[in-house]
């Protein structure tokens, strides 16, 4: 597909006045979405989320969406990643969310809780065979505690992996949302097991004042290894 043209922020500024039914945060949070060439792009090129760029970025540099690939995506409302994993060449994609995510050709949406027990049975049905791309852009919802949300989400990441490891392909990637913050020692020593490559990346579209990367794993060595 064409390749998305990558937005620039020069020559954009907005401001907000708070109103008074405004509070400071949400005119700052307006204010920063109106101002952010990526929110713009977004909707000019028709992604759901800016987080789509975010994909098309690490895609781009890691070639991780091959065609015909069967790709589990989870944490996919509003569904942005969803949708980059259809338009560049995925066969199938298995969208999972706690929130409803509208319908996208191409796509199977469970709206569901990736942590219930019976999540993994569940989702082996419905690929109906082995994935060879797990993503998770899961985020719980922040406290506004680093250290808290960092093992929160590195809680989220670790069931990722663990699912990735059961459900992959030989020769598969897995890619998932962390947050800088060391303590996911533990999860990288298990990728490092199961993977050729295992590597952080900060995509240009991941806001910089942001602690969010990501983890790459490519080249699932199969379950057999490890
Ligand atoms: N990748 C998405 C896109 O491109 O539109 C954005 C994902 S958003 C940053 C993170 C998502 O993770 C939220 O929609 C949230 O509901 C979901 N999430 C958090 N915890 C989850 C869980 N336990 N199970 C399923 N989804 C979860």
């Amino acid at each position: 597909m064409k390749r998305p043209s990558i937005p620039s922020s020069r020559g954009l500024s907005v401001s907000v006045k708070t109103a008074k039914r405004r509070s400071a945060a949400s005119a700052r949070w307006l204010a920063r979405q109106l101002n952010d060439p990526y929110v713009t792009a977004a909707k000019q090129q028709g992604w759901r989320s800016r987080a789509a760029f975010k994909l098309l970025e690490l895609d781009d540099r890691f070639h991780l969406i091959k065609r015909g690939a069967r790709v589990l995506d989870l944490g996919a409302a509003p569904g942005g990643w969803t949708q980059v994993a259809v338009r560049r060449g995925a066969s199938s994609v298995l969208a999972v969310d706690l929130l409803q995510v509208d319908p996208l050709p191409g796509a199977t949406i469970l709206q569901a809780d990736f942590t219930d027990a019976d999540m993994p049975e569940r989702l082996v049905a419905l690929l109906g065979g082995e994935a060879d791309l797990v993503l998770s852009d899961m985020a719980p919802n922040t406290t506004g505690h680093a250290a808290t949300d960092h093992i929160r989400i590195v809680a989220l990441a670790e069931m990722a992996v663990d699912f990735a490891i059961r459900v992959l392909t030989p020769g598969g990637g897995f890619v998932a949302k962390v947050f800088q913050g060391g303590s996911e020692r533990q999860m990288l020593d298990n990728l490092k097991r199961h993977f050729a490559q295992v590597k952080h990346a900060k995509p240009p579209a991941s806001r910089k004042e942001s602690s969010e990367l990501y983890v790459v794993a490519l080249g699932f060595k199969g379950r057999t290894e490890g």
